[in-house]
């Protein structure tokens, strides 16, 4: 008879493998007192507005109760977001999750006038108000950082108006999540065990990654036969986010919506530039790939549902999650003794929601809050994969714990640009590690194929996405209508492009940016593939022991938003203003590419 696995309820779930969130409230009566408080300060703070620009003093005083609102704001939020997430089912925790929801709308609402009232303030003013008060000095990038956006700020009255419309330019990415969370319905498909389950996001995946071609091919095309038929829907959703986020670069005096979102971290556009020419010279890599998988899955024509599916087999490392935290151990071991005394801490001060219980979050993430130690939430099972979820989250949260304990509140936590940088070069560690560990070629096979995966996924297709995005920015700009067709013509060219000839460009390929809700973060995506290609030249230089690479490293972890991604970067080890970064990633890409193909 077969084993029917059940979930246990969160309350069955051993102490010992959930987080403790009461190091960020003690108890309940606790997180109702830090609520009450909020309010009050926040009018306390209004009483100041008008006067900013009065003395350096007055100034002062304000950014810092502002920060200090920020910071409890935040801590009641993570509070209640990680709270619903452990289990969703649970009454109690939706709504405390509902109630801090408002109270973020709120205070925000009522501190959206103190940022124009700074701004407002002529430049030369504040550069005196800085050189006359030394109190001023930490906050000398906070300010930096503010007067990136003085030539594009609106009058006082603009500004009002614009925050009052805010949640009018939401409207498509809100249409586009409810059609394709709730609304769009789904046939019954057959997985691999020959099962009727109904088709949907989480089990198209599963469903692509069957060792069997019909299942994969089934799937996809069921999956989009539903998206193709609200296409023209899908197509007036995506032209209405890029019309808002052209129309707000446009009238802040940007010259593209790409600059508007690049330049909030002072992030150059040849950043970008850079990316989309280097991929586009290494796509023969990416064709070598595909073409030795079509040779290995024995495939007379390899299909766009063909390309998740494992052709090394099952894994041949599994871990329970006590051997897994060893081995993480080992092989961050490079990062030095400090570094792995906080994994400890980690691992001993249930820092981390370990195993699957009714009700909670699917995936894995690392969060947490100024003034707080990180939390990670994971769904832990037996195998590789967990591992790498392991210490890539182990990453952000060492991230955090160094910012958090080098950099004061203002600069406590770090842009998207770094982030993933630091998740990811553990990744890229931990392939190392497990390369030199074994030489059995079934596990370096293995090992080698998750990483050359893992770049595909990160480094060729984010771009690949960040291309079609930029197209689309430039078209709705120069007034061409965003139609489903001509997205559709211009997405199946480029998947084509990137893919190569051994991949048979399936029709339904051309329409699946309907079913990218990255397209609605503007200009977002090409931060995973950047972020990759630094943290791979990061890992090589620790894994080599270049001099000083693994001291630089660390001063990147402490550094949270201290100064300009670019400049943190630079003094880490990786200069991204340049394109040799990214020439190094591919070298490492084509090098495991050969030693792949040599073992096969
Ligand atoms: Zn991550």
């Amino acid at each position: 008879m077969a084993e029917i696995k059940q979930l246990p309820k969160r309350s069955e779930v051993p102490v010992a493998l959930t987080w403790d969130l009461s190091t960020i409230f003690k108890d309940e009566s606790a997180l109702k007192k830090a609520i009450a408080q909020l309010s009050p300060q926040v009018d306390a703070l209004l009483e100041s507005s008008g006067n900013l620009a009065n003395n350096g003093a007055t100034l002062l005083t304000a950014i810092q109760s502002e920060l200090k609102i920020e910071n409890q704001l935040e801590r009641i939020y993570v509070y209640a977001e990680l709270k619903n997430d452990q289990d969703t089912s649970n009454n109690q925790n939706q709504a405390l999750k509902d109630q801090v929801n408002d109270l973020v709308a709120k205070v925000s609402a009522k501190l959206a006038w103190l940022e124009p009232e700074i701004l407002a303030i002529p430049k030369a003013t504040l550069a005196n108000f800085q050189n006359n008060n030394a109190d001023f000095k930490p906050y000398k990038h906070y300010f930096d950082v503010l007067n990136l956006k003085r030539k594009h700020v609106l009058s006082t009255k603009e500004e009002a108006i614009l925050a009052g419309a805010s949640s009018i330019f939401e409207t498509s990415e809100n249409v586009f999540g409810i059609l394709d969370n709730s609304d769009l319905k789904f046939p019954f498909v057959k997985n691999t065990a020959g099962e009727t389950v109904q088709l949907s996001q989480g089990m198209y995946s599963t469903l692509l990654q069957s060792t069997h071609q019909s299942v994969r091919k089934q799937a996809f095309e069921q999956l989009y036969a539903v998206y193709e038929q609200f296409k023209n829907t899908f197509a007036t959703t995506l032209a209405g986010e890029v019309k808002v986020h052209n129309f707000n670069a446009q009238i802040r005096g940007y010259e593209s919506a790409r600059q508007a979102a690049m330049s909030e971290s002072a992030i150059p556009e040849t950043v970008y530039t850079n990316l989309v020419t280097e991929v586009n010279q290494h796509l023969d890599l990416l064709h070598r790939y595909v073409g030795l998988r079509k040779k290995i899955l024995n495939l007379k024509e390899l299909h766009m549902y063909d390309l998740y599916t494992p052709i090394t087999g099952k894994s041949p490392l599994n871990y329970t999650y006590l051997e897994a935290q060893e081995e993480a151990k080992a092989a961050l071991q490079i990062m030095g003794d400090d570094y792995v005394s906080h994994v400890d801490e980690a691992f001993k001060n249930r820092w981390i929601d370990v195993v699957e219980n009714q009700g909670k979050r699917s995936g894995a993430y690392s969060s947490g809050v100024y003034g707080t130690n990180p939390f990670m939430l994971l769904n832990w099972q037996d195998d590789l994969d967990n591992l790498f979820t392991l210490v890539h989250e182990m990453g952000h949260s060492m991230h955090s714990y160094y910012t958090t304990h080098n950099q004061p509140y203002q600069y406590g936590d770090y842009p998207i640009f770094v982030a993933e940088i630091a998740s990811t070069t553990n990744e890229n560690i931990l392939t190392q590690y497990l390369l030199d560990k074994y030489d059995d070629p079934q596990i370096k096979l293995f090992v080698l194929n998750h990483y050359l995966d893992d770049f595909k996924g990160t480094v060729y297709r984010q771009t690949q996405f960040a291309e079609f995005e930029q197209f689309i920015h430039e078209a709705d700009a120069r007034g061409e209508a965003l139609t489903a067709e001509m997205m559709s013509d211009y997405y199946g060219k480029l998947n084509h492009r990137y893919y190569g000839d051994d991949v048979v460009n399936d029709s339904q390929i051309k329409s699946e940016w309907t079913r990218i809700p990255h397209f609605y973060y503007n200009f977002y995506v090409y931060q995973y593939a950047t972020g990759f290609a630094a943290a791979s030249a990061l890992a090589k230089g620790i894994t080599t022991h270049q001099p000083h690479a693994k001291d630089n490293y660390l001063t990147y972890l402490k550094s949270g938003s201290s100064d300009f991604p670019l400049d943190v970067m630079k003094r880490a080890g990786v200069d991204m203003s340049q394109k040799q970064y990214l020439e190094d990633a591919f070298d490492v890409f084509e090098q495991r590419l050969n030693e792949f193909e040599n073992l096969l």
